[in-house]
């Protein structure tokens, strides 16, 4: 059976067997979560953890040093970053648009009085933009600091690129220190459909659906939210700008969008995402090892939505409405809140507390969709990675074409 089929099967296995346990009484859900499905999945998730920092900066390092020109770099940044803006600005125009035609703060009663939370404070874009350039390089790469890893990383491959044949032998040593991580990163996909049935049993478990309730109505705008984008925004762009098939596409980063279905991480599914986007889908290796890490940080349609939706929600439950001008404020803080925070679970919560400061809402509403924003994380997950491959897919198939028409 091949290794797509067996993800499909453990995802569908997944989420019967977790919803099967939100039926289920604590005494048995518990012991199971603690001594078999948080042990499997946390396993998986340090095996692709493990290797997500050594992959980002080798591969960076070569696809830099392979493109040579310093010159096509900063093309391809242009493009990327645009890609990254204008997509993201439509996620955002999608979300707000389900959010007010679904209406889902006036859906039901929701508990205002008691909603508390404490928001963490977002680093302020400035400081990140300055620190993009590390001042301890082995610092960054220790801590996982993935925009400094990749600007350190920027440097390295081009300074092999202009020093050539004087650097043969470390750029060799790059080639062949890749090579062991790709190796390894087939090994550990081979684990992923055990990891992905363990994760997503224990997160719908845990996350129970009575908590679903009156959120009924936000969880169908997210989900509406993510499915027009996807559907619309993504395969448009793969099928005139990428000239592909977009179900050939989805197929073939399937794999990739159930591990971020599976770990609510865009970072932790890097490894996965850059083979499925290079291996399955054809993408350039140089292309892609710089626009899909740069996408895991910096871009993320499927939070867009989720902040969007999420604002609208709390300005209708606390009958605060919008004006012109703060929706403009909410494009532009939910674009630049998405620069300075990694792709890790939850922290679309984060930026969404930003956002809601800036224009004056009150943050304890972000406690009334805690509930349920588990589930919706997985799924927001799948989206913001799959938008990272299609960029990747659609500038790597214009440099090709641009190749060939120089041939
Ligand atoms: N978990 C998401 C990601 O890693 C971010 C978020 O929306 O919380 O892409």
């Amino acid at each position: 059976m091949s290794l797509t089929k067996k993800i499909l099967i453990a995802l569908i296995l997944g989420v019967i067997v977790g919803i099967g346990f939100t039926f289920a009484p604590s005494e048995v859900f518990s012991p199971v979560d603690t001594y078999v499905l948080t042990p499997v999945g946390q396993i998986f998730l340090n095996l692709i953890m493990m290797i997500v920092v050594p992959i980002v900066f080798v591969s960076i390092v070569l696809g830099t040093a392979g493109l040579g020109d310093p010159t096509k770099l900063g093309k391809i940044g242009f493009q990327t970053i645009s890609f990254y803006l204008v997509t993201t600005a439509i996620a955002l125009v999608i979300g707000l648009g389900v959010a007010y035609v679904l209406e889902p703060g006036t859906a039901g009663t929701f508990d205002t009085e008691n909603a508390e939370f404490e928001a963490e404070s977002t680093p302020p874009v400035m400081e990140t933009l300055i620190n993009i350039i590390p001042d301890n390089p082995f610092g960054a790469l220790a801590s996982g600091d993935m925009l400094q890893i990749i600007a350190f990383a920027l440097f390295i491959g081009i300074a092999i690129a202009f020093l050539g044949e004087k650097t043969a032998g470390i750029h060799r040593l790059f080639e062949q220190a890749n090579e062991i991580l790709i190796w390894l990163v087939n090994i550990i996909m081979k684990t992923a459909p055990y990891g992905a049935f363990a994760l997503i049993a224990s997160a719908i478990g845990d996350a129970g659906l009575d908590a679903i309730g009156s959120m009924a109505m936000y969880m169908v705008a997210v989900i509406l939210g993510l499915i027009i984008h996807a559907t619309v925004t993504y395969s448009l762009a793969i099928w005139v700008l990428g000239k592909a098939n977009p179900l050939t596409f989805y197929k073939g980063f399937f794999p990739a969008m159930s591990v971020g279905f599976s770990t609510s991480s865009s970072s932790a599914t890097l490894p996965i995402s850059m083979r499925a986007a290079q291996e399955n889908l054809g993408v350039k290796k140089s292309i892609s090892s710089f626009v899909q890490p740069l996408g895991a940080t910096i871009n993320m349609d499927g939070t867009a939505i989720m902040q969007a939706v999420a604002t609208v929600f709390i300005s209708q439950v606390y009958a605060i409405p919008l004006e012109f001008t703060d929706i403009l404020m909410v494009v532009l803080t939910a674009t630049l809140a998405s620069i300075g925070t990694a792709g890790v679970p939850s922290v679309g919560l984060i930026m969404l507390a930003m956002v809601l400061q800036q224009i004056g809402l009150p943050v304890e509403g972000i406690a009334l969709i805690v509930g349920v924003d588990r589930i919706l994380d997985m799924l927001r997950t799948s989206l913001n990675i799959t938008g990272d491959a299609t960029a990747a897919y659609v500038i790597s198939e214009s440099d090709k074409r641009k190749e060939a028409k120089q041939k």
